[in-house]
């Protein structure tokens, strides 16, 4: 069988993707809280970021540390950032009730690579069929923001995960 055809069926497994898990310093507690019924995807306009840069750069806006729960790089990759259970810093407004995915890149001039797409939707399958979750958005549906760019495949990534 042809390998993209066996990656192809892994993407629709309601399994956990692989996640690396990573050890954070939160800076204030967290709120352990969460009660989810919604994705918000976003992008983080910069390239090149560790985890843990992105922990730091939250730190310095006086977060706890990182605010989305995973973080997926462009050779596909998924790290975790807040715990599962753990409220995140990423969508004002809907952050007790939201999972925060964000993709490496800027999305107004780049596009997904191929492993970033096909990890995104894997993710999100995962967390739809473990919360019951159906809602999925992007910060820009939520904030007036342009995150997650222009070229973020949103009408593609709803009808590969059915909704
Ligand atoms: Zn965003």
């Amino acid at each position: 069988m042809r390998s993209d055809l066996v990656n192809r069926k892994d993407t629709f497994s309601t399994q956990a993707p692989e996640i690396m898990e990573i050890t954070y310093n939160w800076a204030q507690p967290l709120s352990y809280d969460l009660n989810p019924n919604m994705i918000v995807y976003h992008h983080t306009v910069k390239t090149d970021l560790t985890p843990q840069r992105i922990d730091e750069l939250h730190k310095e806006r006086g977060w706890s540390g990182v605010g989305y729960h995973f973080y997926i790089r462009k050779d596909g990759t998924i790290y975790r950032g807040r715990p599962e259970n753990a409220i995140g810093s990423h969508a004002q407004g809907v952050n007790a009730r939201a999972f925060g995915i964000s993709l490496e890149g800027n999305f107004n001039n780049e596009y997904l690579t191929m492993q970033q797409k096909d990890s995104l939707i894997a993710l999100s399958k995962y967390l739809m069929n473990k919360y019951n979750i159906t809602d999925l958005k992007r910060h820009k549906d939520v904030r007036n923001t342009e995150c997650p760019g222009v070229n973020f495949p949103f009408e593609e990534i709803k009808a590969e995960l059915n909704v």
